[in-house]
């Protein structure tokens, strides 16, 4: 069959790019097992954003964004994030999805680790799978959209026109081919023995896009969650969202004693890699592993209807949460990296997008904001949709040269000094001998002025092009540098 555009993934990312892209586009949009078995529909916590609240400030959401990514952030794109969040709420509130409101009408915003207020929106404790399912419905009823489940890529073959891709499905293969390919594939979580990810996570998008030519970037950013339950047995770790603690919950080792005191000044509002590591200190200096959530202090009746997921998922494990401490420790939670992507989503390869969580649009810098993926899933994914819009239509009109080239003539000229900075990156970083410490401080720099560069919003001339080879060479020096360095 020939499409438009193939989309992998049925997520939060495939889907709302699906909705985003034009109404006459033809688009295949695949999942490799049952429409909802996703790691967007275990999404529990919720959704971050400013919107309609005038006591936040995207400003805030930008900073807290930046510290927990240890302002390794990609700013554009962070700027971008926080920016449009409203923009994509308000629609996907159009399109049907049910966030938790107030008596007075108003929505409940809850509060998560690492953000200074309280702007996470949530259906109750079970947000990704409102939102998967409410998108999902929208997205069947889109005459212009193919959707098919329990149906794997298996490969994907760059040709001259676009993409050809190969599919099974109930032992048949078929081949489709389409003039863009968005990659919306997932996480990475099952290639660990304990996390919360779906059975789906295994990064097939990010191979077949590393196979394509894609660059991939910040592969060993994982985050860990650091409150799953810990049955001690099973794989699929259940979470035990943020939001718990968000409501007060206490963190307590194996003596009962709160001990985040020692380790950060937020308590158990730090960061999620704050809180993992405390966890792991903590449990060097104890000599034990058992950990402990305390909510029992709230109101029963508050806890279960705040969080009926997690408690009747507790009830079945045999802990009521309202009375009983709930056993947890850490577990693989979320890939920060990814298929390297600049703000429209495009990967390098022409044709080829990527968003959702096997993208790596910067925004997460060296650790994810609790509530910031399912955002960037939204806005990126539109991004994509966008994108390719503006390419389709170029196409219709035959206008390949300047579609593809992008002139930009009336932006600005590259900004001075960024040679020098590369320059001066490469010459302290990798002269004569590597210099690993310096690799690591510089990396991400190099990654954020290539980021830039590739987004291509200068002028086309000599500066633009040799500050865009100078940013690919010495990311490309770096990269394998520290390849080597961590013995790959
Ligand atoms: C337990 C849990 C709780 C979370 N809580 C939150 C939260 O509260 N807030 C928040 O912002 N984020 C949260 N996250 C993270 C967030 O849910 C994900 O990052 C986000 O939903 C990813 O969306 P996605 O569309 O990129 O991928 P997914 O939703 O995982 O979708 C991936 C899709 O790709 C398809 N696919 C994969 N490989 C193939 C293949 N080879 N062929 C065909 N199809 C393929 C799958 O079938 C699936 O449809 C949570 C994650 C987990 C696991």
């Amino acid at each position: 069959m020939n499409y438009d555009v193939i989309i992998a993934g049925g997520g939060a990312a495939g889907l709302y790019a699906a909705i985003n892209l034009p109404k006459d586009a033809k688009i295949l949009l695949m999942t490799k097992r049952e429409l909802l078995l996703c790691n967007t529909a275990l999404a529990q916590g919720g959704i971050a954003g400013v919107y309609n609240s005038p006591e936040d400030k995207t400003s805030l959401h930008e900073n807290d964004t930046y510290i927990a990514g240890g302002f390794q952030n990609n700013h554009k794109t962070v700027h971008m994030l926080v920016e449009e969040a409203a923009q994509d709420i308000g629609r996907i509130i159009e399109l049907g999805v049910e966030f938790d409101r107030k008596e007075d009408g108003d929505y409940h915003r809850t509060l998560e680790g690492g953000h200074s207020r309280r702007r996470i929106f949530h259906h109750k404790d079970a947000t990704g799978r409102e939102i998967a399912e409410k998108l999902l419905a929208y997205v069947q009823t889109l005459p212009n959209v193919d959707i098919r489940e329990n149906t794997l890529l298996c490969d994907v073959k760059k040709t001259n026109t676009g993409f050809s891709a190969l599919t099974l499905h109930e032992g048949q293969y078929e081949t489709h081919n389409s003039h863009f390919f968005i990659m919306a594939t997932g996480g990475i979580g099952r290639v660990y023995d304990f996390t919360t990810n779906s059975a789906i996570a295994t990064g097939d998008g990010i191979m077949f896009a590393y196979h394509l030519g894609a660059m991939i970037r910040g592969l060993s950013l994982i985050q860990f969650h650091p409150t799953a339950f810990n049955n001690r047995h099973t794989r699929e770790c259940f979470l035990i969202s943020e939001a718990v603690r968000g409501e007060g919950a206490y963190l307590l080792n194996c003596d009962g004693e709160r001990f985040m005191q020692r380790y950060d000044d937020r308590l158990e509002l730090a960061p999620r890699d704050v809180v993992s590591n405390a966890i792991v200190l903590e449990s060097r200096r104890t000599g034990s592993d058992e950990f402990y959530l305390d909510i029992t202090h709230k109101d029963p009746e508050f806890i279960r209807n705040r969080f009926p997921m997690i408690y009747q998922n507790l009830l079945d494990q045999g802990y009521d949460m309202t009375r009983d401490r709930i056993p947890i420790y850490p577990c693989q939670h979320y890939l920060m990296g990814g298929i390297a992507v600049n703000s429209d989503s495009r990967t390098r390869v022409p044709g080829l997008y990527a968003c959702g969580e096997c993208s790596n649009t910067g925004v997460h810098g060296n650790n994810r904001l609790a509530s910031n993926s399912l955002l960037e899933a939204l806005v990126f994914s539109r991004h994509a949709a966008q994108d390719i819009a503006k390419k389709m239509a170029h196409l219709a009109e035959k206008r390949f040269t300047e579609a593809e080239f992008d002139l930009h003539r009336d932006a600005p000229p590259v900004p001075h000094g960024i040679r020098t900075q590369l320059r001066h990156i490469l010459q302290e970083s990798y002269f004569v001998k590597p210099d690993a410490q310096k690799i690591q401080e510089n990396f991400s720099r190099v990654c954020e002025i290539l980021n830039d560069l590739d987004d291509g919003n200068y002028q086309i001339n000599s500066d633009y092009v040799e500050a865009r080879s100078t940013a690919t060479i010495a990311f490309l020096i770096l990269n394998e540098a520290l390849v080597e360095e961590k013995g790959v």
